[in-house]
């Protein structure tokens, strides 16, 4: 059979369903959505751009698929025996690459979680998506109990420095009268 499209088109066609959401993506976002998340989605900002970005929560998440992110004793990873080499040093790249954009994210203070597609199966979905819940909203919470302790630390700081300052001139004055 005969490809009707130009390259050109192809590539364009690919790179549509490339960019369009995955229905895992959709399905979590949905979930999340519904119980009251707001978050904003592929990020360019972001190293590793990832799926679901919720500032409020200082959390990412990425949707990971089984296969190319290599989820480890899941049914869904399994290296094909022909060319099985090929595809563990395939898989282990984007391993690498992955551990590499958490390390960016979570050197800025963001903390990430990992959803496999798998989770997000008809069966296990709640289960999965109460799990994901409860962990955006602990890793709100201690963003923002760091965020009250660096504020804690700042009031500190600045009325230590004024009363050193009052000290001091305490002392000029004590001295200028002598
Ligand atoms: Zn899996």
């Amino acid at each position: 059979m005969s490809d009707k499209h130009t390259p050109v088109q192809r590539h364009r066609n690919m790179a549509a369903i490339h960019s369009a959401s995955t229905k895992p993506e959709l399905t979590l976002r949905l979930a999340l959505w519904h119980q009251g998340f707001r978050y904003r989605i592929n990020d360019k900002r972001f190293p590793g751009r990832p799926d679901i970005v919720l500032p409020k929560y200082r959390t990412v998440i990425f949707i990971h698929g089984c296969f190319w992110h290599g989820h480890k004793d899941c049914k869904y990873y399994t290296v094909p025996q022909t060319n099985a080499e090929f595809w563990k040093a395939k898989v282990a790249r984007n391993q690498e690459r992955d551990q590499e954009v958490w390390r960016k994210l979570e050197a800025k203070g963001w903390s990430v979680i990992i959803v496999w597609e798998c989770q997000l199966k008809k069966a296990n979905l709640e289960e999965n998506v109460a799990r994901v819940a409860s962990e955006i909203i602990r890793n709100g919470e201690a963003y923002r109990a760091a965020q009250e302790e660096r504020r804690k630390a700042r009031e500190d700081y600045l009325r230590e420095r004024k009363e050193r300052k009052e000290r001091e001139q305490a002392l000029l004055k004590e001295v200028k009268s002598l």
